[in-house]
């Protein structure tokens, strides 16, 4: 996230690792020496977006990719929307509990 707001938000743990990219993403892994790669299981760099809308791995829970100026705004549709906030959450989980699966 790229500013600072003082309205509180009452999201889930799982929407938290998402939203800030600290978790078990691959990119976030590698930056903090956690990991030896940056890229996912299939090839492409692990951050949460990529999760979200185009790897093959999380497929059943993928939503609409944001075009790259409207990313910060994509995020706050995203966990506005009950349909899609319940797919990121059950992607993290399912991320969360295949760790091991989801990096090179
Ligand atoms: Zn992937």
């Amino acid at each position: 996230m790229k500013t600072v707001h003082l309205k509180p938000v009452f999201w889930t743990c799982e929407e938290i690792l998402f939203v800030t990219g600290h978790g078990p993403f691959p990119l976030f892994l590698n930056r903090f020496h956690l990991s030896d790669s940056d890229s996912c299981a299939c090839g492409e760099v692990g951050d949460p977006i990529h999760y979200a809308a185009s790897c093959p791995l999380t497929l059943s829970w993928h939503i609409r990719k944001p075009s790259t100026p409207l990313e910060s705004l994509w995020y706050q549709r995203v966990l506005e929307n009950q349909n899609s906030s319940k797919r990121i959450i059950n992607m993290i989980k399912f991320i969360i509990d295949n760790e091991n699966i989801m990096r090179l």
